[in-house]
């Protein structure tokens, strides 16, 4: 069976990230899936957190010069196609991962499809599915010549593989800094938030113009704590000073596809929908019956969300005691 490589992400601590169990699942379907991470740390650790997601083979590959920008995954995964001669290359659709994808295009002389939400095996090689203009047409892609190099949005694939027990290897790679570009300071930012991360979070719930000001946006928040989930907002909200640009949600902000998606006093504009209509369940609380956030949503309340989300919230609590 032929080789799918997957560019294994790491948080700020050195941990395997939570899109890995996804797009290993998502290779597994397509061949067998190598997993490669860019790290210094115990190449054995790896292979147990990432066997136990279903790949294969993980190649834990070192650079020899970890400050340059996209440099060592791309070197990583050269390195790793020449062993593996993968069908195909996962990355997630994060600014990094497509960078990658496009530097790595080039070296190995394959194509890059990005921002899929689906990849299944065709008969001429791997069939991507994209989602486009707002979430109102699904489109699908290949790659003829070459490996396929795609980026897969986070939270658009369930697949999950099988656990297995991995072989683990490890190796070191040269990185150039004057072709990749050294980085010269890192100023960290602390996370000043307790809720899941809004890119990869299972549930979000998001508030638009219709919250009104930003002293009434906290109650975004009160439901998204109710259900674990992250916040979001439309960009009108964003604009008007309710909350952060980080938590804008569309064409022009995050890419979230959760389990549960519920928006507040959103309209529905086609940018909106853009960044959240491939979300599993749809939660809309409109006072406007025909706001074209209806058009989408599974479940929809006509109503004031100052009326609806405190009953909602005080329900849910209800249940859970
Ligand atoms: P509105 O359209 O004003 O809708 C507010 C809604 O709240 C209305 O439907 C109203 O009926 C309802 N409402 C009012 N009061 C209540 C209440 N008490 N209870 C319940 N409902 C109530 N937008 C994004 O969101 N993300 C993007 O990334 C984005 N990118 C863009 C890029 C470009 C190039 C452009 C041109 C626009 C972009 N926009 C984006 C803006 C987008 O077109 C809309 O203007 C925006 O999404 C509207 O936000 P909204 O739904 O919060 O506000």
């Amino acid at each position: 069976m032929s080789s799918v490589l997957v560019l294994i992400d790491t948080t700020p601590e050195g941990d395997v990230a939570p899109a890995a169990a996804s797009l290993l699942g998502a290779a597994a379907r397509l061949g067998s899936p190598v997993a490669v991470v860019v790290s210094d740390r115990d190449a054995a650790a790896f292979g147990a957190t990432l066997g136990a997601l279903g790949a294969e083979t993980v190649a834990v590959v070192t650079p020899s010069d970890a400050a340059v920008l996209a440099g060592p995954a791309v070197e990583a995964l050269v390195a790793a196609a020449a062993d593996h001669s993968p069908m195909a290359i996962l990355l997630t659709n994060s600014v990094a991962g497509r960078e990658i994808a496009g530097r790595l295009a080039v070296r190995l002389g394959g194509g890059v499809a990005v921002d899929a939400v689906d990849v299944t095996a065709g008969p001429d090689g791997v069939v991507v599915t994209h989602s486009v203009f707002g979430g109102t047409y699904s489109v699908t892609s290949g790659v003829v010549g070459g490996p396929a190099i795609i980026t897969v949005r986070e939270g658009a694939i369930d697949a999950r593989a099988e656990a297995r027990t991995a072989t683990v290897t490890s190796a070191s790679v040269a990185v150039d800094a004057a072709r990749h570009g050294a980085i010269e300071a890192v100023h960290a930012a602390a996370a000043t938030s307790d809720r899941p991360d809004l890119r990869t979070a299972s549930r979000v719930v998001s508030g638009g113009r219709g919250l009104g000001s930003k002293d009434k946006f906290e109650l975004v928040g009160r439901l998204a704590d109710t259900l674990g989930a992250a916040v979001g907002a439309s960009r009108a909200a964003v604009d008007a000073g309710y909350i952060e640009q980080t938590a804008q949600v569309g064409q022009t902000g995050t890419t979230v596809a959760p389990e549960l998606y519920v928006a507040l006093g959103i309209s529905g504009a086609i940018q909106h929908r853009a960044g959240m209509q491939t979300a599993k369940t749809i939660v809309a609380i409109n006072t406007d019956a025909d706001a074209p956030i209806f058009e989408i949503a599974d479940f929809g309340i006509v109503g004031d969300v100052f009326t609806v989300v405190p009953q909602l919230i005080d329900a849910i609590e209800a249940k859970r005691a």
